[in-house]
């Protein structure tokens, strides 16, 4: 038995191959949420549109030790990991260098683990997490590949849509794959919609469609449409923070209770 295991964060990739389904708007919230709620977050920006970053006001001045200087070993996480405007969140942040050949030119085998072998090397105690939350990009590409061999689970965000539950196959046996050959370990957390409007006959058709289909899969809380949800990161702020009694705001407050009513020793919250 592993004692020490007790204590190492749980890894989160919040991934879905289609672009704006509310990925980077689950990651900075949830995260900003989980913060508030007493645990220690990280964030890792995974995506070279770099989306999370700028949303939570790091400039690009201060990308300087990025995911990709940690991804390729020439940052410990210890040094990458920038604070943010939240107590207890930090971020390492991402740049345009994330795409570049070199991460494709690296050797086959290594490639798939270079988020996973940063992630899993004693510095990280140093940090004294209790979650780390990857904010992976639009694609199945080697990035998304790379967070899911790092993490304890996914989480997957679900455009509340007509076509919404078409891509989600390709993502499970995505998932299904890795956890033949590299991650037997990995979970699907869940699937969270996002950007419900309940007074739309379509959104509450693709919830009905979803419990029925995924069942236990679809978490409880629902993230609503909220235009303050769209504006907070043009202020570098989470939404808990640039408006407190949102909609927004509750949903991801209850989104964090969620996810820490799972946790299998829940611990008290910190004293802040
Ligand atoms: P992804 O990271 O999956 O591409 P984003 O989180 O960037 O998606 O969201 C795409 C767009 O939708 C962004 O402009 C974001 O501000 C907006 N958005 C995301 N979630 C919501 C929501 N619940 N209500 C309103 N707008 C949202
Ligand atoms: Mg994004």
């Amino acid at each position: 038995m592993n004692l020490s295991r007790t204590t190492n964060p749980k890894i989160i990739s919040v991934a879905n191959q289609k672009g704006g389904v509310g990925k980077t708007t689950t990651t900075i919230n949830l995260g900003a949420a989980l913060a508030r709620s007493g645990r220690r977050v990280l964030l890792i920006d995974l995506d070279p549109q770099g989306n999370a970053s700028t949303g939570l006001g790091i400039e690009l001045a201060d990308r300087i030790e990025t995911t990709f200087e940690l991804l390729t070993g020439d940052a410990l996480p210890s040094d990458a990991a920038l604070p943010t405007s939240v107590e207890d969140l930090m971020i390492i942040p991402a740049t345009t260098d994330l795409s570049s050949a070199d991460i494709n030119l690296m050797s086959n085998e290594k490639r798939s683990y270079m988020l996973h072998d940063a992630l899993h090397q004693p510095d990280i105690d140093a940090l004294d997490l209790d979650y780390i939350l990857i904010d992976c990009p639009p694609s199945l590409n080697i990035l998304t590949v790379n967070a899911m061999i790092a993490s304890d689970a996914v989480v997957v965000p679900l455009q509340s849509e007509f076509f919404a539950l078409e891509g989600l196959s390709q993502l499970m046996l995505t998932i299904r794959d890795i956890r033949q050959t590299a991650n037997s370990a990995l979970r699907i957390e869940g699937i969270v919609l996002t950007m419900y409007d309940k007074r739309n006959n379509l959104c509450q058709q693709v919830e009905v469609d979803a419990r029925e289909n995924l069942g236990d899969l679809v978490f409880r809380t629902v993230i609503p449409r909220n235009v303050r949800l769209s504006e907070a990161p043009s202020y570098a702020l989470p939404i808990i923070d640039y408006d407190p009694n949102s909609k927004g705001s509750h949903a991801y407050l209850a989104f964090a209770e969620e996810i820490i009513s799972r946790e299998p020793n829940p611990k008290p919250r910190r004293a802040s």
